[in-house]
């Protein structure tokens, strides 16, 4: 019988908990035991807090995931862990998952939380020898967990990771861009007051961007599109005084074509100078409403569809398959090589249409 554990890592996302729901269920459904490892790798490193007398890795029911699919953030806890960028930290990782009888762990975060997954799993035969050299843990001990499988599900509300469509919560964040922005319209046309709104993504515009074409924003910066040095005319030809609302949005890793940030004060004064457009300009930084909140429907189907595949995965997995993550294209739930896909989005991040997104751009209002 396998024992299953899922995790969520690094930034919450809305849907972690629909992952969670679907891994525990899916895993008791196929006849395996269900755990969960509570705060991330912190809890993976740390196992059990004698102290406090609380133990990170607990053992699921069925009931105990119950109302978990409408609720946002992850109830099971996340956290950034320095411990588990050391050799040290995964060793007690390492551990801890033997001494719980864990042999798969579903992970869902972000890329970091993911090549981290990846390098625990390379790792894994070497740190299982140190444990038994060292005589923490014996021979037989460690004989039964000889591979470490590890599935991962991609939990970010960027939409940033290479070779899928959408990470589970970037719609939700998006929701919410689209929900604060139609609020911020409303008081901007009462005022004629230009917003300048920043929205998170700090190597990916993706939520900047589609909040702008769903928004029907005047003007963009996001860090995929550096801005080339004329930036300053070309938004003031853009955007004209006597408009009854303007709004720029503005990813916080908006850049220009030497790599300098753009920041949001620098296109508020732009726009309020007095001897170009003098627009009453207000900044509104989104923050973290973007993570909050409930779900979408999107991301509850999306979290429990690829949580069931990744339960289906991991059993399914031999010492010879490659780390794997769980991806949606063209509307099908697929597995694909991990590390490929991080290594894509570090080299050329997600790919953005950049004609699309001029067209749509251009039905801007003029008045
Ligand atoms: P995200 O998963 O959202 O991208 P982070 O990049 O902060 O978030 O990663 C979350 C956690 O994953 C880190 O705090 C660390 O514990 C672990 N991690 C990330 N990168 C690595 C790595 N290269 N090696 C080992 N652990 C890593």
């Amino acid at each position: 019988k396998k024992n299953i554990a899922v995790m969520t890592s690094g930034g919450d996302s809305p849907g972690m908990n629909a992952v969670v729901r679907a891994v525990v269920r899916t895993a008791i459904h196929l006849g395996c035991n269900a755990y969960c490892v509570y705060e991330g790798y912190r809890g993976l490193v740390i196992g059990r807090d004698e102290e406090k007398q609380v133990d990170y890795i607990r053992q699921m029911g069925w009931e105990d995931v119950r109302g978990y699919l409408s609720l946002g953030g992850t109830l099971i806890g996340t956290a950034r862990c320095k411990e588990f960028f050391e050799r040290d930290g995964r060793l007690r990782a390492a551990r801890n998952m033997v001494v719980n009888g864990i042999d798969a762990l579903i992970i869902c975060g972000g890329d970091g939380s993911l090549t981290g997954a990846d390098r625990f799993r390379a790792e894994w035969p070497s740190l299982l020898e140190e444990l038994v050299s060292k005589g923490d843990l014996t021979k037989e001990q460690v004989a039964p967990f000889q591979h470490l499988n590890i599935v991962g599900l991609v939990g970010s509300i960027d939409n940033d990771l290479s070779g899928t469509d959408a990470t589970i919560g970037a719609y939700s964040a998006l929701a919410r861009i689209c929900e604060m922005v139609d609020y911020i319209e409303a008081t901007a046309s009462s005022h004629s007051r230009a917003f300048v709104i920043e929205v998170m993504g700090r190597h990916c515009g993706w939520l900047a961007l589609m909040g702008a074409v769903a928004t029907g924003a005047d003007f963009l910066f996001i860090p995929e599109k550096p801005r080339e040095d004329n930036w300053k005319e070309e938004m003031c030809q853009v955007i004209k005084t006597g408009k009854r609302k303007t709004i720029v949005i503005i990813a916080e890793g908006a850049l220009d074509r030497h790599g300098n940030k753009i920041t949001p004060t620098m296109v508020k004064d732009l726009l309020a100078d007095g001897n170009g457009l003098g627009l009453d300009t207000r900044i509104t930084t989104l923050g973290h409403v973007q993570r909050g909140g409930t779900a979408v429907a999107y991301d509850r189907m999306l979290g429990t569809l690829q949580g069931v595949e990744a339960v289906k995965a991991v059993l399914e997995a031999t010492p010879e398959t490659e780390t794997c993550f769980i991806a949606i294209t063209e509307n099908k739930i697929t597995r694909k090589p991990l590390m490929a896909a991080v290594k894509e989005t570090q080299e050329v991040a997600k790919l953005i249409d950049a004609q699309r997104f001029n067209e749509a751009m251009a039905l801007r209002d003029t008045e």
